[in-house]
């Protein structure tokens, strides 16, 4: 993953507050240790005392022999035994008062060395995709309020289920697609008329995806397409398509509704051909069917949605419905 430079500073910041979050909670856990067993105070001293002989040892060569040191290592050795014994009977696990790191890698430096460590560039990453999905519904798209008594239960002449059942399946892969995700794999194409309740599933995957911690892009087509434009023109800063390219999930929403044209349709190969390599996973909506995709994406690009995973959303316009029922 990438580090999003424009995020840098609040990304440091954030790791400031991490380094200063657990230090706190290395000095409530040291107050309750003190408060719960007395003794351990007096063993911390000794243990003290025992470093200060050997570093004594250390500097002095004159007087460092073989049985010094190892006496000295032995006593230290025998202090720590009679702590991790207090802690143990007192049901505490030996390692409760070392100290916490978030990302244990970095120490939460936010580098390893001379590189940036990843947990920096998720947060970076992060806080580009929050922006960017500020005006989703996030909120307002959850599986808890998605209503599968929506869709008609009678199942029309000719086909052999109901569109509520075809839902239901729809809505529990949903559900499974976001309890099983690993950040890999190929992702889902989701396919039918407007209203159908596709936004509402992806964000609701989105949803639980973005409290796991994953990092969840959202974007409907014309709009992402229109930031991307903007940036490789120079017209604004950023860099979505790197965001767009190695996010945990991109949800591209509304395929179909934005200007077809060949800048357009080679930027959507890029991005989805560059997932489809990385292996990382993604959503397509779109309201057009197999041909008007092969028309409008041609072969190349189109082949490599229909190698998705394909939901057919099917029912009345939930939007039409919910704005007709309001009314009364
Ligand atoms: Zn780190």
């Amino acid at each position: 993953m990438r580090l999003n430079k424009m995020y840098l500073d609040g990304a440091l910041k954030t790791l400031s507050e991490r380094r200063e979050q657990n230090k706190r909670l290395e000095n409530t856990r040291r107050s309750e240790i003190l408060k719960k067993i007395p003794e351990y105070e007096k063993l911390e001293a000794e243990l003290a005392l025992t470093m200060n002989e050997v570093i004594s040892l250390a500097l002095d060569k004159s007087a460092l022999t073989e049985e010094k040191v190892n006496a000295a290592f032995e006593k230290n050795q025998a202090i720590r035994q009679k702590m991790n014994d207090l802690f143990e009977k007192n049901g505490y696990p030996a390692d409760y008062l070392e100290p916490i790191f978030t990302c244990p890698k970095c120490r939460d430096k936010g580098n390893t060395g001379s590189e940036w460590c990843e947990c920096l560039c998720r947060l970076t990453n992060e806080m580009a995709a929050a922006e960017l999905n500020q005006n989703a519904p996030l909120a307002k798209s959850r599986f808890d309020n998605f209503d599968l008594n929506r869709y008609p239960d009678e199942t029309p002449k000719k086909e052999s289920v109901s569109p509520r059942e075809i839902m239901r399946d729809n809505f529990e892969y949903c559900k499974k697609f976001s309890e099983d995700f690993r950040g890999e794999g190929s992702g889902v194409l989701m396919m039918g008329s407007t209203g159908l309740g596709k936004t509402h599933l992806s964000l609701g995957i989105a949803n639980v995806l973005i409290k796991k911690g994953f990092c969840v892009v959202y974007g409907s087509v014309p709009e992402l397409i229109r930031k991307i434009q903007d940036q490789q023109f120079g017209r604004a800063d950023g860099d979505i398509l790197s965001l767009a390219t190695s996010c945990d999930l991109l949800i591209l929403d509304d395929l179909g509704a934005e200007n077809s044209t060949d800048w357009c349709v080679s930027m959507l190969y890029e991005i989805i051909n560059t997932r489809q390599n990385r292996r990382l996973p993604l959503i397509i909506n779109t309201n057009l069917d197999f041909d008007e995709l092969r028309d409008k994406y041609q072969d190349r690009l189109s082949s490599r949605m229909f190698s998705m995973k394909i939901l057919f959303f099917e029912g009345y316009d939930n939007r039409i419905e919910f704005s007709e029922n309001f009314k009364q």
